[in-house]
């Protein structure tokens, strides 16, 4: 069932989104060449713990996968799309792209918000693919407001990240957020324009695309958490959290 916000909901999601965009800050102060994935963990962690909130992500469980998810966050390297594990022996190198999905549950509500960040200097290819995808989220997020399908926007995406030769992950999408971490409606990166439910103020949900430098599907990794493309290509991945408002929507995960 899709919920509606009240005004008192609707404040505690933005505290939530808050801290997920304040991780998401001292993520990009701190990533660098060099670094381990399970160190930018611990630095989110203790963020969220800062603030009396639980990470997201930490302890989720999913129908079919033995184990819950481990980390506080997600952080997904180059050919990883999205649900990679922090990992003490994962070293950030120059010149990877690493994705970096943050969850927070604060006051009864989840925020999340994912943002691809590049470590040391990066290829014109890799630069391409962040702006793309980048881009496609804020395509999305043009598009939301009152009166437009959850098709429109899916669509919209789709026609962007296609023209630019890249590929659009089908397999996971976009969400509603609220009390759960994920609530319907589904808001995949792809869809007919007008189809799917209609917007309305007091909805709340994120938008997701994760976008590919190849076409291929994805595969997940034997420890049945973490996606990786087919093909070894790239994969970017940026989220925001937002609200339906009487005139568009307000951004609830203010990383940028
Ligand atoms: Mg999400």
């Amino acid at each position: 069932m899709i919920t509606f916000k009240s005004q008192d909901d609707i404040k505690r999601m933005r505290r939530a989104g808050r801290i997920v965009a304040d991780v998401h800050s001292a993520m990009r102060e701190i990533i660098r060449p060099g670094m381990d994935t399970m160190t930018l963990d611990e630095h989110a962690e203790r963020i969220i713990a800062a603030e009396s909130a639980a990470p997201s992500f930490k302890g989720y469980r999913v129908r079919g996968i033995r184990d819950p998810f481990p980390g506080a966050i997600c952080v997904s390297i180059n050919d990883e799309v999205v649900h990679g594990i922090p990992s003490r022996g994962r070293i950030l190198g120059d010149g990877d792209i690493v994705s970096v999905d943050v969850g927070a549950f604060a006051d009864g509500f989840h925020g999340d918000a994912a943002c691809t960040y590049a470590v040391g200097r990066i290829s014109p290819e890799r630069e391409n693919l962040m702006s793309v995808t980048l881009r496609a989220l804020h395509i999305g997020v043009e598009t939301a407001g009152p009166g437009c399908t959850i098709g429109d926007i899916g669509h919209a995406i789709e026609q962007w990240v296609l023209s630019n030769g890249c590929g659009v992950v089908r397999e996971y999408s976009g969400h509603g957020i609220g009390r759960k971490l994920h609530e319907p409606p589904q808001v995949p990166n792809y869809g007919r324009p007008g189809s799917g439910i209609t917007l309305k103020p007091g909805m709340t949900f994120c938008i997701e695309p994760m976008v590919m430098s190849g076409r291929e599907p994805i595969r997940s990794l034997d420890n049945g958490w973490t996606i990786v493309t087919r093909d070894g290509s790239d994969a970017a991945h940026f989220e925001h959290a937002l609200l339906v408002t009487e005139s568009g929507v307000e951004i609830l995960t203010p990383w940028e």
